[in-house]
């Protein structure tokens, strides 16, 4: 029996709970495919120590960082906790004060001059709602509509006002600079609000230096959902970030549109990841709510390539346990998934590896229908263009990607279905039969696939310098007895 992987990626976000040696071994064991630093908590040299014990840790696992954006944060109050009282008068103000029961400090400067009467101030997740009554000078009056606690730093929303504030800020800026240096596999861009903001962001990874970070469009603000097409056109990847969507956005509209954005980025073919919440309980508990284990089986069976934990990994008291609950469950999705059609998922883009992908999706039918036992996908790819064109099918067999880019092996960890097997010796061999025998023997000595097992090979003949142009249907002793 060969090992049965699962097709679905677990982003971990790590924090004080799961930042040691020892947790990162634990959770990458558990599952954990990529580890996110974010960027909005701790200095330039913790997150520095971070990523570098992660890669010291776990040369395989994939790596992305956040970038805060331009969150807009209330700032520090007297008290560890101060509640708000629904119908009573509160002050937001850009003045330097510490905060009270009757004003507190926010972090944007223009926001007086911004805001409008009657308009709505959202804090900590939007559990607290303000309206604006009146400005003056730097304060903003506001009347509590829904009150609740608030305390230092929370998280403001503003949804219904126009603000100015753009991608990349400052600290962006300067928090660039260092993962160009650091170079993780994938960078997140918080606040997007359409595909320049993805230009302006690869320009300056760029001209520090590095060109080979995968851009991740975080999707957390209605204009980001107005403007999606532009801003999927030149990412590399989407979060649905469903934190700051949720308050942005009336909750009830959040599902329709991660449902959407999960569709059309798959019809492109890059990978999408549903953040946030999925299972918020496990910070306290070390079991998760009914509905929780649903939220994560529905975004498996949507077509998310990656789900996503926050708090639960970073801070909560369980970050294990939600690894592993999270892994049981996409397990148990996965045997239940219904067959796509394929044809729904043809961009038409007129990509030979978009034929190829959809050919590859049609073989694994075929091998069904014919009652084949087992099967695989080896896919020799360079830079993971093919293995994600042929993922974003949803192929029934295992999809194993070959490849001599210690790079590409790491980027592979987010896209659905593709094991990444690092292989540098194929990188100095022409022959495409030598380079296939070798990573053949290779699955076989990793149990990946059975001696007498039909392969499906996709990648590219020779090595040309076009896009994927070889599929072929090979059995395994037959590639090893290849001299
Ligand atoms: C979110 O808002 O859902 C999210 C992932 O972003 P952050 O955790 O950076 O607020």
């Amino acid at each position: 029996m060969t090992e049965i992987l699962t097709k679905s990626k677990i982003l971990c976000t790590l924090g004080p709970a799961s930042s040691s040696t020892e947790m990162i071994k634990k959770l990458a064991k558990t599952g954990m495919d990529c580890a996110r630093i974010n960027f909005s908590h701790g200095t330039k040299e913790t997150k520095t120590a971070l990523f570098n014990l992660i890669r010291e840790v776990d040369t395989h696992l994939s790596i992305l960082c956040d970038i805060q954006g331009p969150k807009i944060r209330i700032g520090k109050v007297k008290e560890s906790i101060i509640t708000l009282i629904t119908g009573q008068d509160f002050i937001i103000t850009t003045d330097e004060i510490e905060g009270d029961q009757n004003k507190v400090s926010i972090s944007y400067q223009s926001l007086p001059q911004e805001i409008k009467i009657g308009e709505l101030i959202y804090i900590n997740d939007g559990i607290v709602c303000l309206q604006v009554v009146e400005v003056t000078d730097n304060n903003i009056h506001t009347k509590v509509l829904s009150g609740g606690h608030i305390s230092s730093r929370k998280g403001v929303n503003l949804p219904t006002t126009k603000i100015s504030l753009k991608v990349p800020t400052e600290k962006d800026i300067e928090d660039l600079k260092l993962i160009a240096n650091l170079s993780p596999e994938y960078v997140a861009i918080s606040f997007v609000a359409d595909g320049d903001d993805i230009i302006t962001v690869r320009n300056i990874l760029s001209s520090h230096g590095n060109d080979q970070i995968k851009i991740i469009a975080k999707i957390e603000r209605p204009i980001a959902v107005d403007n999606f097409e532009g801003i999927l056109a030149q990412a590399d990847g989407i979060m649905v970030a469903r934190g700051d969507l949720g308050v942005e956005l009336p909750l009830e509209q959040v599902l329709p549109v991660q449902k959407r954005i999960i569709r059309l980025a798959n019809i492109v073919g890059k990978p999408v990841i549903v953040a946030t919440q999925m299972l918020e309980s496990m910070v306290k508990a070390p079991i998760p709510t009914r509905a929780e284990t649903s939220d994560i089986f529905n975004a498996i069976e949507d077509g998310a390539d990656a789900v996503m934990l926050s708090a639960e990994t970073a801070s909560g008291d369980f970050p294990l346990e939600a690894v592993s609950i999270m892994e049981r469950i996409i397990r148990v999705s996965e045997g239940l998934i219904p067959r796509r059609n394929p044809e729904d998922y043809d961009s038409h883009n007129g990509s030979i590896s978009e034929i190829i992908g959809h050919l590859v999706y049609n073989t694994c039918q075929e091998f069904a229908d014919l009652k084949y036992e087992g099967g695989k996908i080896i896919c020799l790819t360079n830079s993971g263009y093919t293995a994600s064109l042929i993922a974003k099918y949803r192929p029934s067999l295992p999809i194993l990607g070959i490849t001599s880019n210690p790079k590409t092996a790491k980027i592979l960890r987010l896209i659905w279905g593709v094991e990444p097997i690092l292989l540098p010796e194929i990188n100095t061999v022409n022959h495409t039969i030598t380079r296939l025998k070798i990573a053949v023997k290779e699955c076989l000595n990793r149990n990946l696939i059975n001696q007498d097992e039909m392969l499906i090979v996709a990648g590219n003949l020779l090595s040309l310098p076009s896009q994927t142009n070889m599929l072929s249907i090979i059995k395994t002793e037959d590639i090893l007895n290849v001299n």
